[in-house]
């Protein structure tokens, strides 16, 4: 499998319960590796730009929202598969779903405040790694 990278948000939910540290230590027992991080409050256009894809449904005004809510730390996961393994390790979108010892599972409320995002294929990766990190190289190897 391929060297991968992904774009990875600790939500405003999982920052204010102080949990960062655990939720990166699952991305390092997986072997991805944190290759570019920033902690930020991001602004509704900014949210509103990244969730754009979801601008029809009817969560996305919550979304946003949500997302606004304080801050967020967004970073580049890098590693074999890292996208696929990074949706793995985050668990199924609604946490009562999502599989036991994920990160959803254990650290999300609910279907709103849902602790992490994670880039769901090699296009929107591409996307999401150079909309938050627009200096960063990104090269298939
Ligand atoms: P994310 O994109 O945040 O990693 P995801 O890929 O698992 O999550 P998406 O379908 O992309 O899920 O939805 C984006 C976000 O919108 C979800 O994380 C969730 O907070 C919210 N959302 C999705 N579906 C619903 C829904 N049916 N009701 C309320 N909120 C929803
Ligand atoms: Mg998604």
């Amino acid at each position: 499998m391929a060297i991968e990278r992904t774009l990875s948000i600790i939500k405003p939910d999982a920052v204010a319960k102080n949990v960062i540290g655990k939720i990166y230590q699952r991305f390092e027992d997986a072997g991805l590796k944190v290759v570019a991080a920033k902690l930020v409050q991001l602004s509704a256009l900014e949210a509103g730009q990244f969730y754009a894809v979801h601008k029809e449904r009817p969560f996305y005004k919550d979304l946003v929202n949500f997302m606004i809510s304080g801050p967020v730390m967004i970073q580049v996961l890098e590693g074999e598969g890292a996208i696929a393994k990074n949706r793995e390790l985050m668990g199924a979108t609604d946490p009562k779903k999502a599989a036991p010892g994920t990160i959803r599972a254990d650290f999300a409320d609910s279907i709103d405040a849902n602790a992490v995002h994670g880039s769901d294929a090699p296009e929107t990766a591409a996307v999401e790694v150079a909309f938050f990190f627009p200096g960063m190289n990104v090269y298939s190897r």
